[in-house]
């Protein structure tokens, strides 16, 4: 299952509860990133720049590390990808991962907020966990990155018939609940 939304959505804290429900881990591209970063790998010290500008991490280097993650036993019997795929290359690249593997992606999830909404909540995050990239310019900037560059996965994603949009405005419990109900509509929790 992959999770699609704008930054400040609340893509990260319904993915860890959305993959407890389905019993399959919760794979975070910006959280894997900011481990790196924070251990200083190379992998690390390749993206650092980028997500300090709010920029998308190039493909290449995105691509390859989702390779190695979902190719861990932890995988096997599915996964969440929450913040990838995030450009038309990288949905590619996941088609030909998966199909290697015999698999498919079975539903996207999007998670739909208001624009000054998402603003608030990233800069109240940045008071409380100091996120490098929580400044304003670089969240505003982060939100035109993704209108461009991801907002098109929307329909391409509709077309294939395998979108739901949820709206994430409201608590985070109600957040659940909708997607919770939008999945099993879908078959994918019972
Ligand atoms: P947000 O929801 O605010 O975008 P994330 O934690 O998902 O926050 O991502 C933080 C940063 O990590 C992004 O701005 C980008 O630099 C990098 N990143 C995460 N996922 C991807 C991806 N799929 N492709 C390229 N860069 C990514």
């Amino acid at each position: 299952m992959v999770l699609l939304g704008p930054p400040g959505a609340g893509k990260g804290t319904q993915a860890a509860r959305v993959a407890e429900h389905l019993g399959v881990p919760a794979i975070s591209t910006g959280d894997i990133f900011r481990a790196n970063v924070a251990e200083g790998t190379e992998l690390g010290t390749q993206a650092q720049g980028y997500i300090d500008r709010g920029e998308y991490v190039p493909d290449s280097v995105t691509n390859a590390m989702v390779a190695d993650r979902i190719s861990q036993e932890d995988c096997r019997e599915g996964f969440l990808l929450d913040g990838y795929p995030r450009t038309q290359a990288q949905v590619a690249a996941l088609d030909e991962m998966l199909a290697s593997s015999g698999s498919r992606v079975d539903l996207v999830l999007e998670i739909t907020a208001q624009e000054e909404a998402v603003v608030e909540r990233l800069l109240r995050r940045a008071s409380e966990q100091g996120r490098a990239d929580d400044t304003e310019p670089v969240i505003r900037h982060r939100l035109k990155v993704y209108a461009e560059a991801t907002a098109p996965l929307v329909d391409l994603y509709t077309r294939r018939g395998l979108l739901v949009s949820v709206d994430g405005m409201g608590d985070v419990e109600e957040v659940t609940q909708r997607i919770l109900a939008a999945l099993s509509r879908h078959d994918l929790v019972g």
